[in-house]
């Protein structure tokens, strides 16, 4: 299989790349809500992504692909096989696994070994589509489509890091670590707003307007895929250098600064735009800080809040959540009275 199109590639999209950095860097961050139109390559970008992370260490031979130097988080059978030594690792890609619309519950979180069962009398597992994804990005086109129950399990799972299976005379629990990327498109079907609250980021990818934009998408989407391996040569040290700068920030993430004066505006700039909860702000701090440390900054700034506030909190704002340019000027302004000092203390 051709290697993903290299995300250094990637024309405009400034938003979406952004939120991929930044959930790079910090997980925790949650997952992302892209809104866009059809044929902008939002899944592109995903794969473009996780093909330029390092590869990973995983159990050589476990099902859920276990951390071999995280032992405390080890599934039940890696558990059962460690004495003590981390287990041997072998190395793999980072995962990015679709979830298809008309998935079962069963093919999602897993489910009773039929097979085994009926021809060994064995109750064995057969994991899902969580248990591929361990580690790395779950993405649903078209989530707004999804079965509400499904994509409430999907957001569990994530802000736990853990599936747990309790049924059938099952009994399993493994890691399924990963992030969450939603597409939809604001036209077809809502989403609940608790459910939107849920994601981290929220970003737009929409098709360039100007001429010179479309003319370069066009020409390296062709040059793709006519050439292939040369036209991925060309990007790989462009590739490289966005790499260690995800591999740099990650090392300092958790060193950056976010003092009390930030967070007050932060605070101001979520009380002003009247989000509910104190998610918006968690995420705010968590994605600037990552935004910051993607910069070499020791601490965030304002310019931090400013690039970052549209996506952690546009989809947070109560009116129409899938009004999105609605919401987008207003949170410009009230950036803009921020950094006026105009929102009070
Ligand atoms: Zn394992």
């Amino acid at each position: 299989m051709r290697e993903a199109f290299p995300f250094s590639a990637i024309v405009g999209q400034e938003e979406m790349k952004l939120a991929l950095l930044a959930t790079a860097v910090d997980p925790a961050i949650g997952g992302v809500l892209v809104f866009g139109d059809r044929g902008t390559g939002k899944s592109t970008a995903v794969r473009s992504l996780a093909a330029l992370l390092p590869s990973m260490s995983v159990v050589r031979n476990c099902r859920y692909g276990c951390d071999p130097a995280a032992v405390t988080r080890y599934c039940d059978d890696c558990r059962g096989r460690y004495d003590g030594v981390p287990l041997p690792a072998a190395k793999v890609s980072v995962p990015v696994v679709d979830l298809p619309l008309g998935a079962t519950e069963d093919r999602v979180v897993g489910a009773l070994d039929l097979e085994r069962a009926l021809a060994d009398g064995v109750r064995a597992f057969e994991p899902g589509l969580l248990a591929r994804a361990n580690r790395g990005y779950l993405y649903i086109d078209e989530v707004n489509l999804l079965d509400d129950h499904l994509v409430d399990l999907l957001i569990d799972v994530a802000a736990s890091g853990e599936n747990v299976v309790e049924r059938d005379g099952l009994s399993v629990r493994h890691p399924a670590r990963f992030v969450l990327i939603g597409s939809g498109n604001p036209e077809e079907g809502e989403l609940r707003p608790q459910l939107l609250d849920r994601f981290g980021l929220s970003v737009e990818v929409r098709t360039p307007a100007d001429i010179p934009s479309r003319i370069e998408i066009i020409r390296r989407r062709d040059e793709y895929e006519q050439q292939g391996e040369d036209f991925i040569a060309r990007y790989r040290k462009k590739n490289q250098a966005v790499r260690r700068r995800i591999l740099a920030a990650r090392e300092r993430v958790a060193g950056v600064v976010v003092d009390d004066a930030m967070l007050g505006q932060m605070s101001r700039l979520c009380v002003a735009l009247g989000t509910d909860g104190l998610r918006g702000e968690l995420t705010l701090m968590r994605a600037a800080r990552a935004v910051a440390s993607l910069e070499g900054r020791a601490a965030v700034t304002i310019g931090d809040l400013c690039a970052v506030a549209p996506l952690a909190l546009r989809h947070r704002l109560r009116r129409d959540p899938l009004d999105e340019s609605g919401s987008t000027e207003r949170i410009e302004r009230a950036l803009a009275e921020l950094r006026a000092g105009a929102l009070g203390s």
